[in-house]
């Protein structure tokens, strides 16, 4: 379909004898999901969405060539009813500050000179010549940036830890395996901006002392592997990847190795087994990474949405960034927004903004007028929120103190209509599907909780259903060998501790 608006654009502004004047470029995401396709004109900033093919004639008609806005397919505020042009002037993006999407729908992607005429390399360019190694971590400690993949883990430190460990060969590596359902934070960062994660892995290369490195990026997202070849290759050719990158006694260079699909390689041991050829099981911590990671190499592992950060850290400074957030965590969140809310879509928000904040007035609220009833952050590996959790600012350790976490930023809305034991049932399918294998807890546990949840919820469980929920849900957290399993239980313990009353219904009423 987007492809179709484009192609009817070019071809109707050739019609018009205008193709000397105006471009059309294909970017990433702008993050507005629900309100898709979208065109954006520039330099006025105009913003059609729900753009569909045939109305190509009609901007080109009349917004290109007479100067007069197509009203029909502008933005209508819900709540004032009136249109609106430019979305820094909508809700959805008003409380949003865009850090790691910063080029996301800004920029053509495949085109590298786009990405240096808004900063693009200049990072690299003043890690190399004004910093050495060492300041480079010290700058990225100061940042307070933490892992956005999951755990937090200080981004700063796992540098410092791989830096301090003597080889040959150094790795770094960046996970762009995302696995969650419903989310897609990593692919429209690799999709929009990929020349960001080029020039972060660069940066990290000199920091640790590595003159190589690998994306791992699951197979199912061609378009953002094209676009990462893409930029690889453009960088190669800028003298922005290879030997002496700008001239300095410093070489690095990238490859991609290609994941299968399966939840588990997202967890770092798991995929640097997976980038060797092996099976993607996951290996015990110690030995981390940092010290035996890829072939055994001192490697660091950190995600697309954590790399993303790093440039803008040395263009603004740490101070910059760490004055962002909350006091243990610093920058923003990218989060994918999806479930029964209004504005399905991206968004990136500072660290420190309310749930509410995020389900009302960045997603305009539950569909259809419903009743908000709980919100699923950190995907299978995380937990409910409900009511009671809407004004809990959003970092790393609010969410573990409430029974969920972050996780990679997947964040599903549910409404009064969903059944809580249900979507439990849910995440432990996925859970047990996604399983390794390697460690009993984990796949005799996954398996034994999800056929508890199937009889519950078609009516067949009983009192001690629910108990042996409970028990061998910590019997897992407490003893599977990777985060995977120690983590799969917290949608049925969060469920359960919010919502106790909706298995007992299922038990009580056999329904
Ligand atoms: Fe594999 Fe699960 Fe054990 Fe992790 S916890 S190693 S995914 S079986």
């Amino acid at each position: 379909n987007s492809s179709d608006i484009v192609d009817n654009l070019i071809a109707e502004i050739k019609a018009a004898g205008m193709e000397d004047e105006v471009k059309v470029l294909k970017t990433g995401c702008f993050g507005f999901c629900e309100k898709g396709p979208i065109v954006k004109i520039l330099p006025d900033n105009t913003f059609y969405t729900q753009v569909k093919p045939e109305d190509a004639k009609e901007i080109v008609a009349e917004h290109i060539v007479k100067g007069r806005k197509v009203e029909r397919l502008l933005y209508m505020d819900p709540e004032k009813e009136q249109h609106i042009s430019d979305a820094k002037h909508m809700d959805f993006y008003k409380k949003q500050m865009r850090v790691a999407l910063r080029n996301c729908g800004f920029i053509d992607p495949d085109n590298i000179e786009e990405y240096i005429g808004r900063d693009g390399y200049q990072a690299l360019a003043k890690c190399l010549t004004e910093f050495t190694p060492e300041q480079v971590i010290e700058e990225v400690k100061k940042s307070g940036l933490r892992g956005r993949g999951g755990a937090g883990f200080p981004t700063g430190l796992k540098w410092q830890l791989a830096r301090a460990n003597d080889a040959d060969q150094k790795y770094v590596v960046c996970n762009a395996d995302e696995g969650d359902p419903g989310a897609f934070m990593d692919r429209s960062i690799l999709e929009g901006d990929p020349h960001s994660i080029v020039e972060a892995m660069a940066i990290c290369g000199y920091a640790i002392g590595a003159s190589q490195g690998r994306v791992y990026i699951r197979a199912e997202y061609p378009l953002a592997i094209k676009r990462l070849e893409n930029a690889i290759s453009s960088a190669r050719e800028y003298g922005l990847l290879g030997d002496n990158i700008l001239g300095s006694d410093f070489s690095f260079d990238i490859e991609i190795t290609f994941g299968a699909g399966a939840f588990v390689c997202g967890e770092e041991t798991a995929l640097l087994r997976s980038m060797e050829g092996n099976r993607g099981e996951p290996t015990t911590k110690p030995p981390f990474p940092a010290e035996h990671g890829y072939w055994n190499k001192p490697t660091n592992v950190n995600n697309v949405e954590t790399f993303a950060n790093v440039p803008v850290i040395f263009l603004k400074g740490a101070d910059w960034f760490n004055k962002i957030g909350t006091e243990k965590s610093k920058g923003t969140k990218v989060f994918a927004l999806a479930g029964k809310i209004n504005n399905v879509g991206l968004i990136e928000v500072p660290m420190g903004t309310t749930l509410r904040e995020v389900i009302y007035d960045i997603g305009g609220g539950i569909k259809n007028g419903k009743k908000f009833k709980a919100v699923q952050t950190g995907g299978p590996s995380g937990g409910c929120l409900t009511e009671k959790d809407l004004d809990t600012p959003i970092d790393f350790d609010n969410l573990v103190a409430r029974g969920s976490m972050m996780g990679s930023g997947g964040m599903i809305v549910m409404d009064e209509d969903d059944c809580m034991p249900s979507v439990a049932r849910f995440y432990l399918e996925f859970t047990e599907e996604e399983s390794c294998g390697k460690c009993t807890p984990c796949r005799i546990g996954t398996k034994r909780l999800s056929e508890l949840l199937k009889d519950i919820t078609q009516g067949k469980g009983t009192e001690e259903h629910v108990k042996e929920l409970k028990r061998i849900s910590q019997v897992i957290k407490d003893t599977a060998l990777c985060g995977l399993g120690q983590t799969a239980p917290n949608p049925v313990l969060s469920t359960l501790a919010a919502f106790e009353d909706e298995y007992m219904a299922h038990v009580k009423e056999g329904r």
